[in-house]
């Protein structure tokens, strides 16, 4: 079995809630308006959308 040698390394992405780096392959990510943002899970994706739940909200306030 030959090994290749052109394996790329995982491109990483900071989980928008935590920070965390994680692999793009095992993070959770959401079109948002024009952007994709990556959470490094369901919670942190559970706690930005509760984010965006509260900030639309004050702006429907105002
Ligand atoms: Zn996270």
């Amino acid at each position: 079995m030959i090994e290749q040698k052109n394996i790329q390394e995982p491109e990483k992405v900071s989980c928008e809630v935590c920070f965390k780096e994680i692999p793009l392959s095992e993070a959770t990510s959401v079109k948002a308006t024009d952007y994709i943002v990556y959470y490094c899970g369901l919670e942190c994706y559970d706690r930005w959308k509760q984010q965006q739940a509260e900030s639309a909200d004050s702006e429907k306030k105002s």
